[in-house]
């Protein structure tokens, strides 16, 4: 637990020095910690060294972890595949989510969203390297959804995630990272108020900065390796 600290330094050091590159500053860039498969005294901790959003995959999971950790000023972003049956959870819990990826979704998410609760923050996931196994809508259904989106009381639509292909298939990241850019500054030009380019990860957040992140989703280079 003691390299948690040396490990946020670590992580905010690359994205300072990713974004010099850039010609980008790091107040641009939100850190978000991926906590799926770690423990809640690992979170804690975490959060209590400054770190204050964390995202997590699974529902049951998380529903655990937000119920122990009530109390402590944090805000949960759900980023995993998401099943009709657990929307209202998500709804009624979660500050963000980032894995929408079809109207049937949407809908759900807006008609729970609990009216007392601020709106439910979303981004759309982008299947940008259209892999068939893979969430997220295709670029040429995005328009659709996210005209969806804003038109739904309860929610706001904050912007785009995507996961690109994985790099060891040979793939550059960073041609994925750029088509999402290019996908999110059409929507601002058709008048969308976005503020949120979700992407890259502990393995490639320096080409995804390069080409516009402003959160990037860091597991394993802040908690090590997951456990199994
Ligand atoms: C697990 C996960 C991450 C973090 O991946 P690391 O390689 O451990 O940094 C980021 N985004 C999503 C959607 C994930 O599921």
């Amino acid at each position: 637990m003691n390299n948690l600290k040396e490990n946020l330094n670590n992580v905010r050091a690359r994205v300072a020095k990713a974004c010099e590159k850039a010609g980008r500053l790091p107040a641009e860039i939100a850190v978000l910690a991926v906590s799926k498969r770690h423990s809640v005294d690992k979170i804690r901790a975490l959060n209590q060294l400054g770190q204050q959003s964390f995202g997590e995959n699974y529902v049951q999971e998380a529903l655990l972890k937000i119920e122990r950790l009530q109390g402590n000023d944090i805000e949960w972003h759900f980023i995993g595949p998401l099943q009709s049956n657990k929307t209202s959870e998500v709804a009624r819990h979660f500050h963000w989510i980032q894995s929408v990826d079809r109207l049937k979704i949407l809908n759900r998410l807006s008609a729970q969203r609990p009216v007392e609760l601020p709106d439910l923050n979303i981004c759309i996931q982008v299947n940008i390297d259209r892999e068939p196994q893979k969430a997220g809508v295709l670029p040429e259904d995005l328009g659709q959804l996210a005209e969806a989106a804003i038109n739904l009381p309860r929610i706001c639509l904050r912007g785009l995630m995507t996961i690109p292909m994985a790099a060891a298939e040979n793939h550059d990241p960073a041609a994925s990272y750029q088509a999402m850019r290019t996908l999110y500054l059409e929507l601002l030009a058709n008048g969308y108020h976005l503020d949120t380019l979700s992407m890259g990860m502990s393995g490639d957040l320096e080409p995804a900065i390069m080409n516009g992140s402003t959160m990037v989703r860091i597991g394993t280079d802040l908690f090590g390796q997951r456990p199994e």
